[in-house]
């Protein structure tokens, strides 16, 4: 368990699961900061395309996180050397690369004392692939996301305005099955629920009957904790 003010929720999941609507949601009911691990993933993948870096070079991938300044805002924004970048890290040529640089051990550990700055209180929801496993294994609450590949790709699509048989939508259901391929075989941190974990799969629950059950677990062991303090 988190320190007595700080409550932790981790959301770990593959692309397209609802991860990150639910988190958001989640985190506005709870009256907790809302963590996007994966945005600081792809604003170190953007600045190494930028910079032409080697996606292959994890020492120099791993520098990079000294040698630029990436920050999260309330609103959503994901701020690299005080730019707004949030809608150049969401395109399949970033989701892509975020994976690629990600595998790499000295680049998770450069970004490991960022995702933790969340976790002073209240509190945070982080959302992500080892937010429950790796950087808050003390999380209150940690949740599994996860929903059948066929559904996953057809949400993503539905965000991106991709339509079911065109080009865009193949290539996308390629881009999210090398993903998830890459996020669960790599060797640090794969993608995996934590053993204590609460495994939620929505094919076919609806977006708030997702954040109702988080929340409701949720409450119940924040009343839990305030109690035991
Ligand atoms: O969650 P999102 O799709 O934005 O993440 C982009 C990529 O960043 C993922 O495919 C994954 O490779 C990587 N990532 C990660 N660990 C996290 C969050 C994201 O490896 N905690």
């Amino acid at each position: 368990m988190t320190s007595a003010d700080v409550f932790v929720v981790t959301i770990d999941g593959p692309a397209g699961a609802g991860k990150s609507t639910t988190a958001r949601s989640v985190a506005h009911r709870l009256g907790l900061r809302y963590l996007d691990s994966g945005a600081l993933y792809r604003a170190l993948a953007l600045a190494a395309m930028d910079g032409g870096v080697d996606l292959d070079d994890e020492q120099r991938l791993a520098a990079l996180v000294k040698q630029h300044r990436i920050e999260l805002g309330a609103d959503g924004a994901v701020v690299l050397d005080g730019r707004d970048v949030r809608d150049r890290i969401r395109t399949p040529e970033v989701s892509n690369a975020a994976s690629r640089v990600s595998r790499f051990e000295a680049v998770r550990t450069a970004l490991i004392g960022l995702q933790r700055l969340a976790a002073t209180a209240p509190g945070a929801v982080a959302e992500g692939r080892d937010m429950g496993t790796v950087v808050f294994p003390e999380a209150d609450l940690k949740v599994f996301l996860d929903a059948d590949p066929e559904e996953r790709v057809r949400r993503r699509a539905a965000d991106l305005g991709a339509a079911e048989g065109t080009p865009e939508y193949e290539r996308l259901r390629r881009t999210i099955a090398e993903r998830d391929r890459r996020d669960r075989g790599r060797a640090v941190a794969p993608l995996r629920a934590a053993p204590d974990a609460l495994r939620l799969d929505s094919t076919r629950l609806s977006p708030s009957e997702v954040v109702e059950r988080i929340v409701s677990e949720a409450e119940k062991r924040r009343a839990r904790k305030r109690l035991e303090n």
